[in-house]
């Protein structure tokens, strides 16, 4: 287990039929410290971001199964896993609410300024009434577009429907439905308020949305991204909001993560809202994450269908 203290209460039920080795930091661990850890494991439980790549496979020979506590699992070489015999669970499912409720709470402080208002009351400088304080943009009878209209990019269009606005949406699949509407990219980034983003990270996303996709969007439209830093070119984002390209960004993901460079220009702009990756963050969704890995590990032990695979992979997982 890569992390100490996880919520849940599968964990418990799991050291029942294993022998559990937990890393001691609170912190992702480098690859040396993972291949360590899990020299002679049979399964892996992790989070985001540990270094689950082809060289720690080689290092773990006696791996079965890296089961991690998230629905991405972008930093998983997914590949060479499956090249040596390692099988990939992930936790889908039971964050979307929280994360969907994370990507709309971003949209309201980014759309109404509320964290730059928040500061400025906490400053003590509201000494004034004027009309001009901290005005907004609508969020209510506006148009979303929601890249990647999966198990949350549906949470949020449904969010969306009760706020009164227009959803539509863009995935490769080209289907509608009674909430949202298909369209190409092209015309969801040019035709939208708000663009939230719930893609995958994958070479395909990767810099889906950079200074083209930017410069199309309106001066006043919103940026959110719940989804992976990646996926949006982060130089392209900081010039569009210092030259008015578009409105305003919430952030919940960077592409370097974690990332404590407050030279990053992202965290000094006033149009930009950043938090650092806590879509999933409630004491319900992440004690389910666990549990979900936890169960996936104690399907690998008995030798049962893993709950969540990667892949589609559903057979017994066998050494
Ligand atoms: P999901 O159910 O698999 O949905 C992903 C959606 O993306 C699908 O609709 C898929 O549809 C679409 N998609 C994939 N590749 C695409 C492409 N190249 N172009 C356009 N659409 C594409 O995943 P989810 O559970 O909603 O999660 C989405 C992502 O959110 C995760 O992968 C993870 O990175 C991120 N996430 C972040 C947090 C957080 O804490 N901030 C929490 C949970 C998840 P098609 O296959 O039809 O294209």
């Amino acid at each position: 287990v890569t992390r100490p203290g996880l919520p849940g209460k599968m964990l418990s039920e799991l050291s029942r039929s294993a022998s559990v080795v937990v890393h001691e930091q609170d912190a992702p661990p480098s690859v040396d410290a993972l291949a360590e850890l899990a020299a002679d494991a049979d399964i892996c439980l992790g989070v985001n971001g540990d270094p689950f790549n082809d060289e720690l496979f080689a290092r773990c020979p006696s791996l079965r199964l890296v089961a991690i506590a998230s629905a991405g699992y972008d930093s998983i070489d997914v590949e060479a896993a499956e090249r040596r015999g390692v099988a990939v669970t992930n936790a889908p499912g039971v964050l979307d609410e929280a994360t969907a409720d994370l990507a709309f709470g971003l949209l309201l402080a980014a759309r109404r300024r509320i964290v730059e208002a928040n500061r400025y009351v906490q400053a003590g400088e509201w000494n004034s009434t004027s009309l001009s304080l901290f005005v907004g943009r609508d969020v209510h009878s506006t148009q979303i577009g929601i890249v990647g209209y999966g198990a949350i990019g549906k949470a949020v269009a449904r969010r969306a429907a009760g706020f009164g606005m227009q959803v539509v949406h863009h995935s490769r699949t080209r289907e509608s439905d009674e909430l949202s509407t298909w369209v190409p990219l092209e015309e969801l980034l040019a035709g939208s308020d708000v663009v939230s983003l719930h893609v995958p990270l994958t070479p395909e996303t990767r810099g889906m949305i950079g200074a083209e996709q930017l410069r199309s969007m309106k001066p006043t439209a919103t940026l959110v991204n719940t989804a992976r830093g990646a996926v949006v070119d982060e130089a392209a984002l900081v010039t569009a909001l210092r030259e008015g390209w578009i409105g305003s960004a919430g952030i919940d993901v960077q592409a370097v993560e974690p990332n404590p460079d407050t030279s990053n220009p992202l965290l000094h702009l006033d149009n930009c809202v950043v938090l650092p990756h806590i879509g999933s963050a409630t004491e319900a969704a992440r004690a389910a994450m666990v549990d979900l890995a936890a169960s996936n590990a104690l399907a690998c032990l008995t030798g049962a269908p893993l709950l969540t695979p990667v892949g589609g992979k559903e057979e017994p997982v066998t050494s």
